[in-house]
């Protein structure tokens, strides 16, 4: 008898992708644009060029296709990014298509957050699971700096009514930089005390255009843990995440803090993610250089198993260790795949 042939999914159970170290990968984080309207230093360039064309973009029923035959492979969880994905015109009706999807459990957003006001309530009506906001400084003229526009008011009044709303999940992703944002720990700290959310201070990583990462501004997760449990002896230490290294709550704060030590720490043992880019290319490890083309493919009216075989193989060839297999630096900017 010949054995069954792992590409062969009969069953009812969506198949799983399975790397060949054993890790499933069940996480898709998906660029919906690389467009943005700030220009953080740590990220992009102000120079970062826009797409005027949208040939070159993934469309809303490419990425309807994307999302449907991921599902079908054993993706459970969507996270949309960018660039800045709300900016994307149809964003509300990615999010809602996604949700229809059987099986994706959860559909989750990163953005900076000046959009919000006006699409919160439509992204939630269309079902999304939970957002992540990225805010690095709580000072009007720091956030200028940091993102190049004076755009502080907005995000913060739009951050303000997200946590008021109690309407979905949140987290806030804080960049920390040595001499731009490390003395502003106990201001974000202070914000679990009124809100239920997650305060994650996060690894510069050295995907940036500007290079700020060779600058001696790196300002690494022990650094970050020290100065917070100096700062809150009374911290009650939480259960971690295979991302969050160091999770704590304060007493009679509603919300969690914890540390992302995005640089120092290997999480290549546990990855369970891929990541396609607004361009339509699977790469399947952050530290690699070279993605594999999907857009020729989904152009070219392949089938969904066609397109899925595609996905098989990008995922066949994660490296079982990226941030060893790769040389410094590699990539020029988190916004082309999204973090
Ligand atoms: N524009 C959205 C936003 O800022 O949330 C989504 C895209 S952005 C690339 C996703 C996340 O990557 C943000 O939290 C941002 O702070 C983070 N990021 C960008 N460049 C980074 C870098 N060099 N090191 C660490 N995090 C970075
Ligand atoms: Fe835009 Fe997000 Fe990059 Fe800032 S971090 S420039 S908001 S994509």
């Amino acid at each position: 008898m010949t054995a069954p042939c792992s590409d062969c999914h009969n069953s009812k159970e969506p198949p799983t992708l399975t790397d060949d170290f054993q890790r499933k990968i069940d996480y898709v984080r998906l660029a919906v644009t690389a467009d943005c309207n700030l220009r953080c230093s740590y990220c992009m360039r102000e120079e970062h060029e826009e797409h005027t064309s949208r040939a070159d973009q993934l469309s809303t029923e490419e990425i309807h296709t994307i999302i449907n035959v991921l599902a079908e492979q054993g993706i459970t969880k969507l996270r949309l990014t960018g660039g800045e994905p709300l900016l994307q015109h149809d964003i509300v009706e990615i999010v809602r298509r996604a949700k229809q999807q059987p099986n994706i459990q959860t559909v989750n957003l990163t953005t900076n957050g000046l959009l919000l006001d006006k699409l919160l309530a439509k992204l939630i009506d269309a079902g999304l699971d939970s957002i992540n906001v990225s805010i690095d400084t709580l000072r009007r003229d720091r956030y200028k700096t940091i993102t190049r526009r004076d755009e502080f008011e907005r995000a913060k009044s739009n951050f303000t009514m997200l946590l008021e709303s109690n309407m979905v999940p949140v987290k806030l992703n804080v960049v920390v930089i040595k001499r731009i944002n490390s003395d502003e720990l106990e201001d974000f700290v202070a914000l679990t005390r009124d809100y239920p959310l997650i305060v994650r201070f996060i690894e510069l990583q050295p995907f940036d255009d500007n290079q700020i990462w060779r600058t001696g501004q790196f300002f690494g997760a022990d650094k970050i843990q020290e100065m917070l449990t100096t700062l809150y002896p009374e911290m009650q230490i939480l259960k971690s995440s295979a991302t969050q290294n160091f999770t704590f709550s304060l007493p009679n704060h509603q919300g969690q803090v914890a540390i992302i030590p995005a640089y120092t720490r290997n999480f290549c043992h546990d990855c369970n993610k891929i990541r396609i880019t607004s361009t339509g290319k699977i790469i399947s490890c952050l530290y690699g250089k070279e993605g594999i083309e999907l857009l020729p493919l989904l152009r070219s009216g392949a089938s969904n198993e066609a397109i899925a075989a595609l996905f098989r193989k990008a995922v066949a060839l994660k490296p079982e260790n990226g941030k060893h297999a790769a040389s410094n630096g590699v990539r020029t900017s988190m916004s082309e795949i999204g973090g």
